[in-house]
């Protein structure tokens, strides 16, 4: 299991690591650490990029998937010298990147939050996708009228930016996890983020601090297809 340090400090851009393998399969070369500030592409939102360097090599990470281990597979190439095991190496991450996919993470559960505050509970938060390129949250269930909706919500999204609420991550056993209905990874611990006034959800994304920190917002377009509803958005 990699240990996953990016779940407690969104910020962190540099940590020491050691490497432990060197695995080639179909997606290519993969270095595996002991721990890691690299976020793996899931839950809608995109992988970090950067560097695993030592006095031995350079290796540059593009692409970063989670095995159902609990392993993290950082995929690139070397740009400098070659693999040896067991090296102490120093991660470093594109922290602009990693900012701006927190960011654009961040305002698709504020969105949820705004859905909510709009007591738009017909309808229920499916399925996010967090790439800078056109972010959207869909949702079961249907909108009524649904341009007409454009306005409110972006209206409700930003003055919850200006009331800087304060968004917390936090770690609960997968028994707190059942008992809360919090979803978790079968037999893991569920990690779960919530937004100061709302309640929590199971998460394993980046986060920025506060929603001041999201900016502000814009809701492009509200789709209502075959019983989802799917809100688009973006940062300004
Ligand atoms: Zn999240």
């Amino acid at each position: 299991m990699t240990e996953l340090i990016y779940l407690q400090d969104t910020y962190l851009s540099t940590l020491e690591a050691r490497a432990q393998e060197l695995i080639c399969d179909d997606f290519g070369e993969a270095l595996v650490l002991d721990k890691t500030i690299f976020y793996p592409q899931g839950g809608g939102q995109p992988s970090d990029s950067g560097e695993i360097v030592c006095d031995t090599f350079v290796f540059e990470v593009s692409k970063v998937r989670l095995t159902n281990d609990g392993l993290v597979m950082h995929y690139g190439e070397f740009s400098s010298g070659g693999w040896v095991e067991g090296l102490a190496v120093e991660l470093k991450i594109d922290a602009v990147k990693r900012l701006v996919h927190a960011k654009v993470h961040s305002a698709g559960h504020l969105l949820d939050c705004a859905v909510s505050s709009l007591g738009l509970n017909q309808l229920s938060p499916t399925k996010g996708f967090h790439f800078p390129e056109g972010p959207y949250v869909e949702y079961e269930g249907i909108l009524e009228d649904s341009s007409s909706w454009i306005a409110p919500l972006e209206k409700k999204i930003n003055e919850l930016v200006l009331q800087d609420l304060e968004i917390q991550g936090y770690l609960l056993s997968a028994e707190q996890a059942a008992n809360q209905g919090v979803w978790a990874p079968e037999g893991k611990s569920a990690r779960v983020v919530s937004f100061d006034g709302f309640q929590g959800c199971g998460c394993g994304g980046t986060h920025v601090s506060s929603t001041k920190e999201i900016g502000e917002l814009i809701i492009r377009k509200i789709k209502v297809k075959k019983g989802v509803t799917r809100i688009a958005y973006a940062l300004k």
